[in-house]
């Protein structure tokens, strides 16, 4: 049984904490929450390679980011310039 070898040319992201896979087919970088074990995980694509790591976000933060996306814009220019 290795079902995600077989799949070597797609990109088969498995939770790095309890193994469940998380998402087939990855095209983009993404954020999301593992069925198997709960953690937020954070999944970043780059030259065809997946890498997977903890979201170390605070779930307020990403809360906040979901409901306000234009002032997180705003207030992360700002940062920039300080
Ligand atoms: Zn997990």
């Amino acid at each position: 049984m290795s079902s995600a070898e077989e799949k070597a040319g797609e990109c088969v992201v498995c939770c790095h904490r309890c193994g469940e896979i998380l998402m087939e087919s990855v095209i983009a970088s993404s954020h999301m929450v593992c069925p198997g074990c709960g953690a937020r995980v954070s999944i970043n694509v780059k030259n065809g390679k997946v890498s997977v790591f903890d979201d170390t976000r605070s779930a307020d933060e990403m809360a906040r980011k979901r409901s306000v996306r234009l002032a997180g814009y705003a207030a992360k220019l700002g940062r920039g310039t300080l």
